[in-house]
């Protein structure tokens, strides 16, 4: 049996009287159904569907489908682009918000659908990768206001979140 030293303990009794536990909660919204959702939603939604057919996926078999909607009123879809190398495939999300921001420089993106569907051809959950949650946190930045996040989840729910803060906390943004 060891004894703690009073220096130790004095240490750990320090610590915990500055140390604070914080919670960091997350709201969004869940939707029974894609039929559930507001038109516009469905809409972005249907296109994001509509474009897991355009996806170039040999290897994991697994299409991702995105649709971004922009303030003009445009829409631009994406899918995940795979390769051989594979670190140098892409996923839908920023296949299609790096597209919008080609074709459309500076104008804000507003709402972002994706969707994922598996290699039986049924509609899945895809949720964004750590790397593509940070590209929409700068698109955010640049848009000047939250981006809608749309994500087609488990058994048919959907899930939408107001702003990249929700799925990103504590963003690297300068
Ligand atoms: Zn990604």
């Amino acid at each position: 049996m060891s004894l703690l030293s009073a220096e130790t303990i004095f240490s750990h009794v320090k610590h915990l009287q500055i140390m604070q536990n914080r919670t960091i909660e997350i709201k969004y919204k869940e939707y029974p159904s894609p039929d559930a959702l507001p038109a516009e939603e469905r809409l972005l939604l249907d296109k994001a569907i509509q474009a897991t057919a355009t996806a170039y996926s040999p290897y994991s078999h697994f299409c991702v489908g995105a649709a971004v909607l922009l303030a003009n009123g445009a829409t631009v879809t994406g899918s995940n682009q795979e390769n051989v190398a594979y670190p140098s495939g892409l996923c839908a999300e920023r296949t299609a918000m790096f597209a919008a921001s080609a074709q459309y420089p500076k104008v804000p993106m507003r709402k972002i659908a994706i969707v994922g569907k598996n290699a039986e051809g049924e509609l899945c959950a895809a949720t964004p990768c750590g790397a593509c949650r940070q590209v929409m946190s700068e698109y955010q930045d640049v848009a000047g206001e939250n981006i809608e996040i749309i994500l087609y989840s488990e058994g048919g729910t959907v899930l939408v979140f107001d702003g990249i803060d929700t799925l990103l906390p504590l963003r690297f943004s300068f």
